[in-house]
């Protein structure tokens, strides 16, 4: 089969694999769609330490189970459409046992430390059915939405933190398709929404998508100082760092209200830290949280959310390639010049 690999940062090639076999191991599934994660375009321009070479990339995938080990849990049969919260803990670590299975000390992720979805198969291991990571999806004409749910269940996982009520002013830092989904999200719970976005051209994409959101370009005032004033001199209830920028880290921190959140949910390359005034947190009584990857129960949130139509993933779905393309896809990903990528098998 095709398989897309990863041999080190700009070194990431289509190639002809032998199909995978699950034996008597978790199950085989019939990839129809992977989308591509910021994750994976940071892996192709700088590489990561947390892949083997040789592995096959692509954590966000819907599929379709053709072959399936006897006595797995969950009531799975072959024809079934799945999804994965790629993220599998171990289920017997402190965090696991707490059902924080994303800060599992032994975290073994698809695309990472497991095959993952840019190929035409991808084995679901039985780890992942033991652990309640697989889930079923009600078969639909258009299956590739459904690719988002990882990306919208990380959304979910940050903003529990965050504890977004109806009226609140909630400042997004970074117009990304994480950028985008914070916001609908933070709309549908009835929040005030600000985007900070300095580039032009993505504050035009995200504002085609996006219905009742106030975009701010930063420029002479600085963001902060912008929200600031728009919020009538109080700042923002939350701020989200939608991005992988420590400068935006610091203009978020200033541009909340007293008892203001900040969610970090972009990390910096190169392990930055020193961005955040420590003082202005003890003061302001601020609440600063970190966020890493999802949980099975949020997986699946996100699913139900994108199936009700409160998150319309259809929409920030703005290219589709076959995985013959996927070179192609990754380049533009990495440009920036498509807001969300997809793989689509024939
Ligand atoms: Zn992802
Ligand atoms: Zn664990």
């Amino acid at each position: 089969m095709r398989a897309y690999r990863y041999w080190g940062d700009r070194e990431l090639r289509l190639e002809d694999v032998p199909a995978p076999v699950p034996g008597s191991e978790g199950a085989l599934v019939k990839i129809v769609a992977c989308s591509i994660c910021g994750t994976d375009v940071r892996m192709y321009r700088f590489g990561s330490e947390k892949t083997d070479k040789g592995r096959i990339v692509g954590h966000e995938m819907v599929g379709l189970i053709t072959e399936l080990a006897p006595g797995l849990p969950g009531g799975f049969k072959t024809g079934d459409y799945v999804s994965m919260a790629p993220a599998i803990g171990c289920g017997e670590c402190y965090s696991c046992v707490k059902g924080r299975t994303n800060m599992c000390d032994h975290l073994a992720t698809m695309g990472f430390q497991y095959d993952g979805g840019f190929a035409e198969y991808a084995v679901f291991p039985k780890r992942a059915f033991l652990m309640g990571n697989v889930y079923t999806l009600p078969p639909l004409d258009d299956m590739v939405p459904f690719t988002l749910s990882e990306p919208l269940a990380c959304v979910i996982n940050a903003q529990s933190y965050l504890r977004i009520e109806a009226g609140e002013d909630v400042a997004i830092f970074g117009s990304g398709i994480i950028g985008c989904m914070h916001a609908e999200l933070a709309r549908a719970r009835g929040a005030r929404v600000f985007i900070v976005e300095p580039s032009e051209e993505r504050r035009r994409q995200a504002g085609e998508l996006l219905d009742d959101v106030t975009f701010i370009a930063g420029g002479k005032e600085g963001a902060a100082g912008e929200i600031i004033r728009l919020t009538g001199g109080k700042g923002a209830d939350a701020a989200i760092i939608a991005c992988s920028v420590g400068a935006a880290q610091s203009d978020g921190l200033q541009s909340l209200a007293k008892c203001g959140r900040l969610s970090l949910f972009g990390g910096l390359p190169g392990g930055g830290s020193g961005f955040l005034d420590s003082n202005r947190i003890h003061y302001r009584e601020i609440g600063v949280f970190g966020v890493h990857a999802s949980t099975p129960a949020q997986n699946k949130t996100a699913m139900e959310l994108l199936r009700g139509g409160t998150i319309n993933a259809g929409k920030f779905i703005s290219k589709r390639y076959p995985l013959s393309e996927i070179e192609t896809a990754f380049r533009e990903a990495a440009e920036g010049s498509v807001l969300k990528a997809v793989i689509v098998m024939d």
